[in-house]
């Protein structure tokens, strides 16, 4: 079936392909300037789905980020949602803990839940009466001469569609990237960082927060690094970074415990000698990718934001962040061209490219550093510490 949703309307139809953070906040850019917005997600409805995939379960938001939640009236609402840290905290293979704050006072980064934030953003977007959610609707292709599209459903029928702009926000394995990649002068590359990574999760103890909550926890231990973010049930998710040949050294309960007792041993009688022998073997270690390309748009018809135009490693903690300032600035470059699509998209990557690849760098410099001085703990604890 093709439906042609170009319709005969003052405004424009934009195709958001992607309903995840920077997705659904797009949406409500584009619908804010009164565009007719079809947001494409291949998932079902995380708002009504019992188990929600993700990445991370909850994440740092700064200062960056939320500039784009204020621009489309969501600043509050996420701020009162998310828990403030003010320092990092580093646990020293002794137990000790040593506060270093993120700036003044007064300064701080929010722990935010990410299934919480993509709900609110997806809502905040379904209120523009402008804007129609396709939920289940995976881009299989799409034909950068036609710009005709391709959902496949979970029924197994398909649906083509077109519209006058695609954005892809389909994440860093971007099916809308496809097609850039078949055209001469695109320059894309990728590199899986040898590193994984795991969330295990320290439930409250007595009803409380097993550590000081508005702190980011750190452990930073050579080539090994774990991290803690609150939570607002009083949880903490911390994430084990760690190079994968290393996690697969680890295959029995027993071996957890050696490995944390060796490492992270205030941390066992926290987590639990139990949830942490069962926690560490229901998932697999995930993999983290960086992506780099440019330019992030074709013609008039198509342009790449978030993780589908930049990818970047975790230790900046900016992925998300870049991904809601990418929104900022395609925005006031639209201010600048008066919506004309034909100007804005060259001038969006003109600007954002620079600055996206610079975020990668930095993430990525960051990541080799920590593995290049892992003799030197001082060097390492600063870096870590630093840029966390
Ligand atoms: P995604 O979140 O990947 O969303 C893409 C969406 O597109 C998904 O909903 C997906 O289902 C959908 N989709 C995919 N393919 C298709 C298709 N073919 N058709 C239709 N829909 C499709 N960033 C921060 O700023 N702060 C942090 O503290 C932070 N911590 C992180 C910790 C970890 C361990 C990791 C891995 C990342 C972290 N990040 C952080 C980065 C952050 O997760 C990403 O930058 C962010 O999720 C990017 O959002 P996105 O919407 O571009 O992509």
């Amino acid at each position: 079936m093709e439906k042609s949703t170009s319709r005969q309307s003052r405004k424009k139809v934009v195709a958001v392909v992607g309903g995840g953070l920077v997705g659904a906040l797009n949406a409500c850019f584009f619908a804010k300037r009164g565009f007719d917005v079809e947001l494409f997600e291949s998932r079902e409805d995380i708002r009504r789905a019992k188990i929600v995939k993700g990445r991370s379960i909850n994440l740092a938001l700064s200062h960056r980020g939320r500039q784009a939640l204020k621009h489309v009236g969501l600043e509050e609402k996420i701020v009162a949602k998310g828990i403030p840290m003010h320092a990092r905290m580093i646990h020293s293979l002794n137990g000790k803990q040593s506060p270093i704050p993120y700036g003044r006072k007064g300064q701080y980064i929010l722990s935010v839940d990410r299934a919480n934030l993509n709900k609110e953003l997806l809502t905040a977007a379904e209120t523009y009466p402008n804007t129609k959610m396709n939920f289940d609707h995976k881009l299989q292709d799409w034909n950068a001469e036609t710009g005709l599209m391709t959902f496949a459903r979970l029924d197994g029928s398909k649906e083509q569609v077109k519209t006058d702009l695609i954005v892809g926000c389909d994440g860093a394995f971007s099916a809308v990237r496809k097609q850039f990649l078949r055209r001469s002068r695109f320059d894309y590359s990728q590199t899986y960082i040898p590193h994984g990574y795991m969330e295990l999760t320290m439930l409250p103890i007595n009803g409380e927060f097993a550590m000081k909550p508005n702190y980011l926890h750190i452990w930073p231990r050579n080539t090994f690094m774990m991290i803690a973010l609150p939570n607002l049930d009083k949880t903490f998710t911390c994430t084990l970074f760690m190079p994968f040949e290393d996690f697969e050294k680890i295959t029995t309960g027993d071996e957890v415990i050696e490995f944390f007792q060796k490492y992270f041993p205030d941390t066992i009688p926290l987590i639990g000698a139990d949830t942490l022998q069962r926690d560490y073997f229901r998932l697999p270690a995930q993999a983290m990718v960086s992506v780099k390309c440019n330019p992030y748009h074709i013609g008039d018809a198509c342009v790449l934001m978030g993780d589908a135009a930049h990818a970047v490693v975790p230790f900046y903690g900016q992925g998300m962040n870049a991904g809601f300032e990418d929104c900022i600035v395609f925005d006031e470059i639209m201010d600048q061209f008066n919506e004309d699509f034909s100007a804005v998209l060259p001038e969006y990557t003109r600007v954002r490219v620079p600055d996206d690849h610079a975020i990668a760098d930095l993430a990525m410099y960051n990541y080799i550093e920590m593995r290049a001085h892992v003799n030197s703990k001082w060097f390492l604890f600063r870096k870590y510490v630093d840029n966390i």
